[in-house]
């Protein structure tokens, strides 16, 4: 039977005015410091530390050797009574004097810990990982979840603000979104399916609804075997897709919500932990176009030709000249998905055509992909089959073109990229509770 656990109050609901108050605290032993006669505990909570004082002399001889055998991260709860000490944690400790106390241990911790939930012995990224319920104990990355948190409400509000529909889309898939290899294949019954790499087909399906604001933020599954410090194999999208609109509206948006995320974490005072300042960008953001992007590459000597992907030593260059936030647009028609817009003659002849995307980068890396999307099915149907689709398994979603589609234009930016930059974290597993990589499938 649990016990009654009354008043039970945060480290951070307690203070020094409630001096000769009884309260009950619960939480994890976070340190031990034994004097002889005298002992501390910190607990710890979610919202921080309590310094418990047991005197040898002035507490029951039980109670106190309960208190020095308890093993640190053992789950206690204690009552007794706050007492204001200028040297404690947030300026007060609790001392469960006779008649007032009570150090009840809910769970006994093993001795030997997986990590050092202080944070002053660091531990590989590895074993912070396989321990990640000990891991999200220490300050920093407990900060750090909550900013995910903070950020993932954030959008949520900005975007409802501006009357956008939330939706949710179907992760089992029957085909691939874009075509190409990057899928895992799940059995579905009698069938073959897939894990979704996007929900872009199902967001546009919902623009010919007549949803003419929409988002999602949801998991992507991308079966790349790359092994980098940027891609996960299970990520975050928050999608947006909008009707009526071009291209550049929708890079506004997305520059906005980018300053209005930033702005709402510059606030948090959990930062200081990741030791990161926050510096809220400037926008509008730079554009930079695909061609002058390759000016920039080959000048710093590095060999491309137009036509082709960055690689990641290119957007590194990029980064370094443009120093901020910055999009690129007007890429090349062929390295995009068929459901964009072609330009159409910016440089007809030269077998340099190009389309109406964008990618929005941070110095470091890629953060957003999006554009101005087909909304002919004829057209759609003919891009289709030139980039050597199959028609036939995309017919659920042609079919939405056929009877009243609306021009619409949208984009995908990956939340745990916007996190790792905006946190200067060198991996993108920072951010992840439980990452999902080439080599990671537990816990
Ligand atoms: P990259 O070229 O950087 O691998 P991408 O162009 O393949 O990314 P998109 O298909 O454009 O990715 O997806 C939209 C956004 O989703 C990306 O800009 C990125 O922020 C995020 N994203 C895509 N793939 C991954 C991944 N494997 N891990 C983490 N985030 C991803
Ligand atoms: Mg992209």
């Amino acid at each position: 039977m649990l016990l009654p656990i009354e008043n039970r109050r945060y480290a951070n609901e307690i203070t020094a005015d409630d001096d000769g108050e009884r309260v009950s605290i619960a939480g994890w032993v976070h340190e031990k410091r034994d004097l002889g006669g005298v002992l501390f505990l910190i607990i710890r909570d979610r919202a921080g530390y309590v310094q418990i004082t047991l005197q040898k002399r002035r507490v029951e001889k039980e109670l106190f050797e309960k208190a020095k055998k308890v093993p640190r991260e053992s789950v206690v709860v204690i009552d007794g009574i706050v007492k204001s000490e200028k040297k404690a944690p947030n300026g007060y400790e609790i001392i469960p004097i006779p008649g007032h106390g009570r150090i009840e241990i809910l769970s006994v911790a093993l001795h030997n810990l997986p990590l050092d939930t202080t944070g002053k012995v660091g531990a590989e990224l590895d074993t912070r990982l396989d321990a990640r319920f000990m891991d999200v104990r220490t300050e920093r990355t407990k900060h750090i979840f909550i900013i995910r948190s903070m950020v993932q409400r954030a959008i949520r509000d900005f975007l409802s603000e501006r009357n956008f529909i939330e939706i949710n889309t179907p992760k089992i898939v029957s085909s691939a979104t874009e075509g190409g290899t990057a899928l895992f294949p799940i059995s579905y019954f009698e069938r073959e399916a897939f894990l979704n790499q996007s929900p872009q087909l199902y967001k546009q399906m919902l623009i010919a609804s007549g949803f003419d604001r929409v988002y999602e933020i949801a998991p992507i599954f991308r079966a790349e075997e790359h092994d980098t410090t940027k891609h996960l194999n299970e990520a975050a999208s928050v999608d947006v897709e909008v009707a009526f609109v071009s291209d550049e509206t929708v890079m506004k948006l997305l520059e906005e919500l980018i300053a209005h995320v930033y702005s709402t974490v510059s606030l948090y005072p959990g930062l200081k932990s990741i030791n990161v300042q926050l510096e809220v960008p400037k926008i509008p953001f730079k554009r930079l176009r695909y061609d002058e992007a390759i000016e920039i590459i080959l000048d710093a000597g590095e060999q491309i030709e137009w036509g082709v992907d960055l690689s990641s030593s290119a957007e590194r260059i990029l980064g370094e000249a443009m120093g901020e936030h910055y999009f690129i647009t007007d890429w090349p028609y062929t390295i995009k998905p068929f459901y964009v817009q072609f330009t159409g003659s910016k440089d007809k002849g030269k077998g340099k055509d190009t389309c109406d995307a964008f990618d929005l980068m941070h110095p470091r890396l890629e953060l957003a992909s999006g554009s101005q999307r087909v909304h002919s099915y004829e057209l759609l149907k003919e891009n289709i089959e030139s980039k050597g689709l199959s028609v036939d398994s995309f017919e659920f979603y042609l079919n939405a073109f056929r009877y009243g589609m609306p021009p619409h234009a949208g984009w995908g930016l990956g939340i745990e990229r916007l996190l790792m930059s905006m946190l200067e974290l060198d991996n993108i597993r920072e951010v992840v509770l439980f990452p999902r990589d080439r080599r990671r499938l537990v816990p």
